[in-house]
């Protein structure tokens, strides 16, 4: 395939990123995360952090200005010339439409949105047990318990529960969604490159069926 250019669309807590990461070893493709991105600009107190950090906390979005910004600079560099994934970006319209303008301002299109869905129940059960280390390593109490309690297995940090997780700030978060980001679902259908992915099985499995729609979408180029 010439070029791969991914979405990862769903709400808090799908699996985007545990599917984002594998991807990106698989493909080989730059992978940004923009809550990734934005946490780590907190951490060292960048203007960005600083920007971000009430927002954040509140479970509300940042400004698309800031976002369109720190997404049209990546997916035009170098490193993202045969590809990107995108993880929890576009979330709202006024997104889409910006990276849409700069893709076709690069000749370039979006390849596929996945749609990974999750019900709201199934999201707080998730998020309640997610745990994270300063160095963004995640675990869950249940699905993926750390081998000492309360300590990163990769770097041995101190595990926490990330500040919007907590009950009141994710139901906030699950309200933005549906408001602000569910009205792609039909902007991408529209566009067709919607695929839904049901992301409450097994990440293996989930991952599976990722895989199995980007085989299809590298066949119907090939004929
Ligand atoms: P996430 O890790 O993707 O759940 O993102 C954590 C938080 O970062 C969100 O609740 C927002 O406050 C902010 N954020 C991440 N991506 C975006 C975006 N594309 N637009 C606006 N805010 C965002």
């Amino acid at each position: 395939m010439s070029e791969l250019n991914l979405v990862l669309l769903g709400p808090p807590g799908s699996g985007k990123g545990t599917q984002g990461e594998r991807l990106q070893e698989d493909l080989r493709l730059p992978y940004y995360a923009t809550g990734d991105i934005l946490r780590a600009a907190v951490r060292e107190g960048t203007d960005l952090g600083n920007e971000a950090k009430e927002y954040m906390g509140r479970g509300d979005l940042v400004p698309d200005e800031v976002m369109v910004g720190l997404i049209a600079e990546r997916v035009a560099s170098a490193e993202a010339a045969d590809g990107f994934i995108l993880d929890g970006f576009p979330r709202t319209i006024a997104q889409a439409e910006a990276l849409d303008a700069k893709l076709s301002e690069l000749g370039r299109g979006l390849t596929a949105v996945l749609l990974i869905k999750v019900p709201d129940d199934e999201v707080i059960r998730r998020l309640s047990g997610r745990r994270i280390c300063p160095n963004g390593h995640v675990f869950h109490m249940d699905f993926d318990p750390p081998k000492e309690e309360g300590v990163c297995d990769i770097c041995g940090e101190r595990l926490e529960i990330r500040d919007d997780d907590k009950p009141e700030v994710v139901r906030h978060r699950l309200g933005t969604y549906h408001d602000k980001t569910e009205p792609l679902v039909a902007y991408y259908e529209e566009r067709g490159v919607l695929d839904r992915v049901d992301g409450q099985r097994a990440p293996d499995e989930v991952a599976t069926r990722i895989n199995a729609l980007l085989a299809t979408l590298r066949r119907e180029e090939e004929l």
